[in-house]
């Protein structure tokens, strides 16, 4: 799994994360919720060390990938990106490549060399465990932006998977989706619980209900940055609520 440990974040001297602790189990689906303005993407770019690529953006504490510092020194960013997969609110496929040269693409950027026919494998298994096999498998030369925009995150969440990532994060997967495609990002997901940490952030509290086993609440004022009000179990968090914030927040009265 990934953990942090008193994690702070700064963009420029205006604090916006304040010593956030939080373990994601490995084989687990944690959400991370709370307003918007909280730190959320801040601490997912921060996961897979994406932060320090925004200009006078900082940070304090420790990230462990399976009990190995991310950020140790001689550690490359590029390996951590390898290992930690991202996907965005707005699908980001290449639009003119090839369906199935978006789903190799990540494996060049890796550096990971393959033949072709170790390249057709990782393909389509990546593709099948986003669940988009079935409906790509005889159009795999059509351009990724031919797809329909839920067919084109799953496009994505298969990019990140040929690289065999240890961890998935997903900022609000599903906020630029329709329902239906929604429900089959939600089934990929559950499909691939169980096979790596995958950490989604979501404004949607049925979806974190429906997706993910672990559950923290972050909070931000105009005066305190970002912080977990509340970290455990979906069904405590949500069945009973430790803090009345937590309440609040997820009966809908934020
Ligand atoms: P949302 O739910 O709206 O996506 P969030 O919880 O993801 O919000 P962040 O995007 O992490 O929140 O932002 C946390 C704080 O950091 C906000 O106050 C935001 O304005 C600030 N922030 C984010 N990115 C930058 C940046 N590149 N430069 C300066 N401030 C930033
Ligand atoms: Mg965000």
């Amino acid at each position: 799994g990934i953990e942090t440990r008193g994690v702070s974040a700064w963009f420029g001297d205006r604090k916006v994360l304040d010593r956030v602790s939080l373990s994601m189990t490995a084989g687990q689906v944690t959400a991370l919720i709370g307003p918007s303005g909280c730190g959320k993407s801040t601490y997912l770019r921060i996961l897979n060390r994406m932060h320090e690529m925004v200009r006078g953006a900082s940070l304090s504490g420790e990230v462990l990938l399976a009990g190995t510092d991310v950020y140790a020194a001689g550690r490359r960013p590029a390996d951590v990106r390898r290992r930690i997969g991202m996907v965005f609110q707005r699908p980001n496929p290449f639009p003119a490549m090839s369906i199935y040269d978006n789903v190799a693409s990540g494996l060049k950027l890796a550096g990971i060399r393959t033949d072709r026919e170790h390249r057709d494998h990782l393909v389509e298994s990546s593709l099948q465990a986003a669940g988009l096999w079935q409906e790509v498998s005889n159009r795999l030369r059509s351009p990724g932006g031919s797809l329909s925009g839920g067919q084109q995150q799953r496009l994505c969440i298969a990019r990140s998977l040929a690289v065999s990532p240890d961890v998935l994060l997903m900022d609000e997967p599903c906020s630029a989706l329709d329902p239906t495609s929604t429900r089959r990002v939600e089934e990929t997901i559950a499909e691939l619980r169980g096979r790596l940490t995958i950490v989604i952030v979501t404004h949607n509290m049925q979806q974190a209900q429906r997706v993910s086993q672990s559950c923290a609440f972050f909070l931000a004022s105009h005066d305190t940055p970002g912080r977990i009000v509340e970290a455990g179990p979906t069904d405590r968090l949500f069945g009973a609520p430790a803090d009345q914030r937590t309440a609040d927040y997820v009966n809908g009265r934020f």
